[in-house]
């Protein structure tokens, strides 16, 4: 029989994971006597590993030296807690940023260690390529069916709606919230041109439910529709779903961080070539909804 346990259990992708187990803050995971203690509390065989200190362009060029320091931590304690605990198989998260800022596109799994990550967030990018390092020497030395996973930029409910270090989706949900509260501008940060992919949290759940059971390859391998948005587009598609009548401003003082980081998800596709992905306009849909409905108890 197998146990799953979550950590981030209460976030973004956690949060809408079938488990057994869901663990979030009630453990330091930064700290390798408290994982041991959830470990050994738990006794799952099976792990996601969602957990992790995220945030968005203004988060990474502001916290990097806590964002190298708590994500490098946090995996390798995770990591290696649930070998000497006896786990099985574990998905750990990377993201796409992981990737070499200069690269030839699209992003493929086999690329992650080509060259130097983008300025804006290389600190989050390597603590990340080094689980994907820890996961492959474990594979090797200890015969361990460890898998990491690359999803792009994700969005939904439960996310961090914070209005400085948040992610570009969540920030400019609750940004426009105020505007249409406040009758103020709405203001984006950049020259609207960046071009983003995006994943709808509760089909990466689905993904990472599917990987734990069935990915077992030595490379990651990349969550995405592959389908592009620029900024502007995705503002035009949130403005549409508040009907948001006010100002729209692109403040070009603000970074535009990396101009585009296409993937490509063949290999995803070739396990499940039917997999349905959530269309942006059904996940804004749903995601504005559940940020109003439940915005005072929002993580901002
Ligand atoms: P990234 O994908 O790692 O760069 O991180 P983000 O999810 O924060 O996306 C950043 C992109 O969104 C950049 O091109 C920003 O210029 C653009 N953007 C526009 N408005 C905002 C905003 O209010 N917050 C954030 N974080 N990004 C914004």
């Amino acid at each position: 029989m197998s146990k799953l346990l979550v950590t981030g259990g209460n976030g973004l992708v956690g949060s809408s994971i079938n488990s057994n187990y869901k663990v979030g803050r009630e453990y330091n995971l930064i700290n390798f006597e408290d994982t041991q203690k959830m470990f050994e509390k738990y006794k799952p065989t099976q792990v996601i590993h969602c957990a992790g200190k995220v945030g968005g362009l203004g988060g990474n060029i502001n916290y990097k030296g806590e964002y190298f320091y708590d994500n490098i931590m946090i995996n390798t304690n995770v990591i290696e807690s649930a070998r000497r605990n006896g786990v099985e198989k574990l998905v750990a998260f990377l993201s796409t940023c992981v990737f070499p800022d200069n690269i030839e596109y699209p992003l493929i799994e086999s690329k992650i260690h080509l060259g130097e990550p983008h300025n804006s967030n290389y600190p989050y990018a390597y603590s990340k390529r080094m689980a994907d390092i820890q996961i492959r020497a474990y594979r090797e030395q200890y015969g361990l069916n460890y898998v990491s996973v690359i999803p792009t930029n994700i969005y939904g409910p439960n996310d961090n709606f914070s209005l400085t270090h948040g992610h570009v989706m969540p920030m400019l949900i609750h940004k426009l919230y105020q505007s249409q509260q406040n009758n103020t501008d709405f203001i984006v940060w950049g020259s609207g041109k960046p071009l983003r992919e995006f994943i709808y949290s509760k089909d990466v759940a689905k993904l990472s439910e599917w990987a734990v059971n069935n990915y077992n390859e030595l490379e990651p391998i990349i969550f995405s529709p592959s389908y592009e948005i620029s900024m502007m587009d995705l503002v035009e598609l949130l403005v549409k779903e508040f009907n948001f009548k006010g100002k729209v401003i692109f403040d070009k003082t603000k970074p535009d961080g990396q101009y585009r980081k296409p993937s490509d998800n063949s290999k995803l596709k070739s396990y499940l070539p039917n997999f349905k992905f959530t269309s942006i306009e059904d996940g804004i849909k749903e995601t504005v909804t559940w940020f109003i409905e439940n915005y005072e108890n929002t993580r901002k």
